[in-house]
C-alpha cells in the first residue's frame, strides 16, 4: 500500500510499504479521510515530548484523525463486519490494566495512540489495523470526511464534559482552530447561556458564529479579559476551554473567570515551564483541569453529529490526495491561507 511516512526531521516520504496484519481482535480499515492535526506536524518536527524521552521514533506513519470501511475482520471480531462505515479512538489501552478497566484507557500506562505514542502506525496510509473494542460505526447520514472531524469533535466534548459545563452558564473558548470551535458546538450543546470565542482570525471567528457562537473577539483588536468583561456584566465566566496552546492565555482564562469556576485545558504547551498567575488559582478558588484526548466520547458525540447539534462540515477548508500532503503542508507553513481541517484521502 502507499503512505506517508515520517523519517527524521522534517523529512517524509510517499511510497509502498505492507500493509498491515492484522491480529484476531482487530479489523483492517481502507482509510476514506484523515485529517492533519497540529500535532502530525509537530510530530515531523521531532518535537513532541514523547519523542524526546524515546516512546515514539522514526520512521513512523502518522495521522489518528481517519475514517474508513472495515475491508478484512480478525476471527474474534463480532460487532463489526467487512464493508462497516468505522471510526475508531485514537488512544487504545491495554484493556487490562486497573485504568483500563475503569474505562480510563487515554491514561493507560501501556497504550499506543495511533499515528504517534509507542510508533503505533497511523492513517496516512491506504489501511490501518484496529482493535474492535476502539471502534463505532458512523451514522448512515454523516460522510466520511465529516466522520473524519470525529476525534476533534470528541475531544471537545470531553473537555466540556470534564469542565461540567452546565444549563444557563457562560463559557469561553479561547482558539479558533477546530478544537475551539467544536468547543463552542459542545458547549451551545451542553446548554450554556452565552459562549464566547477568542482567535486570531476573523474569517474563522465568522464560521464560529454560524455554527454558534454567540459573541467572537479577534484578540489582535484588544485585551482578551476586558472583552469578556464587558460581555459578561463584569463577572467573568463559569467556564474557560483554552484550546490555544498559548501560554499567555492561562493568565487571559484566570482574569476572565468567574470566582469558583473551571478551567478546562486542551492543549499541549510547548514551552514547558512558564509563570502564570498561581495564586488566581487559590484567591478565586477554582478548578483547573488538565484534558488528554478523549474517552469514551467517540459514541455520544457521532451521535450529536448524526442529529446535526454538532456540525463538522464548515470546519473542512481544504481536501488533498495523501500523495500531495506537501502541497498541504507548504499551505500550513505559508501562512497566509485561512484552514481550519484539512482532509487527506489516500
Ligand atoms: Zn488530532
Ligand atoms: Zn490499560
Amino acid at each position: 500500500m502507499k503512505a506517508i511516512r515520517f523519517l527524521e526531521p522534517n523529512k517524509f516520504s510517499y511510497d509502498e510499504v505492507p500493509v498491515p496484519e492484522i491480529k484476531d481482535d482487530e479489523v483492517l480499515v481502507k482509510i476514506k479521510a484523515v485529517g492533519i492535526c497540529g500535532s502530525d506536524l509537530e510530530l515531523l518536527e521531532g518535537e513532541m515530548p514523547h519523542q524526546k524521552n524515546g516512546y515514539t521514533t522514526f520512521p513512523l506513519i502518522p495521522g489518528h484523525e481517519w475514517s474508513g470501511e472495515i475491508v478484512k475482520i480478525g476471527d474474534d471480531v463480532k460487532g463489526f463486519k467487512v464493508g462497516d462505515r468505522v471510526v475508531g479512538d485514537v488512544s487504545i489501552g491495554c484493556g487490562k490494566c486497573d485504568f483500563c478497566r475503569e474505562g480510563k484507557f487515554n491514561i493507560c500506562p501501556n497504550r499506543v495512540v495511533i499515528g504517534s505514542y509507542r510508533n503505533k502506525d497511523g492513517a496516512y496510509a491506504e489501511y490501518l489495523n484496529v482493535p474492535e473494542r476502539h471502534m463505532y460505526l458512523i451514522p448512515d447520514n454523516l460522510s466520511y470526511d465529516e466522520a473524519a472531524l470525529i476525534e476533534t469533535a470528541a475531544t471537545a466534548y470531553y473537555g466540556v464534559k470534564r469542565g461540567r459545563v452546565s444549563f444557563g452558564e457562560t463559557v469561553l473558548c479561547i482558539g479558533d482552530g477546530s478544537i475551539g470551535i467544536m468547543a463552542v458546538q459542545c458547549a451551545k450543546a451542553a446548554g450554556a447561556s452565552k459562549v464566547l470565542l477568542v482567535g486570531s482570525w476573523n474569517e474563522k471567528l465568522e464560521i464560529a458564529k454560524e455554527v454558534g457562537a454567540d459573541e467572537v473577539f479577534n484578540y489582535h483588536d484588544g485585551n482578551i479579559h476586558e472583552w469578556v468583561k464587558s460581555m459578561t456584566k463584569e463577572m467573568g465566566v463559569d467556564v474557560v476551554i483554552e484550546c490555544s496552546g498559548n501560554s499567555s492565555a492561562i493568565d487571559e482564562s484566570l482574569l476572565s473567570l468567574k470566582p469558583g469556576g473551571r478551567i478546562v485545558l486542551l492543549s499541549l504547551y510547548w514551552n514547558y515551564s512558564f509563570e502564570t498567575r498561581i495564586n488566581d488559582i487559590i484567591l478565586k478558588d477554582c478548578d483547573v483541569i488538565g484534558v488528554l484526548a478523549s474517552r469514551n466520547t467517540f459514541r455520544p458525540t457521532l451521535a450529536m453529529m448524526g442529529n446535526g447539534v454538532i456540525k463538522a462540515s464548515p470546519l473542512i477548508t481544504h481536501h488533498h490526495k495523501l500523495a500531495d500532503f506537501e502541497e498541504a503542508l507548504n499551505i500550513i507553513k505559508g501562512r497566509k491561507e485561512m484552514r481550519l481541517k484539512m482532509l487527506l484521502h489516500p
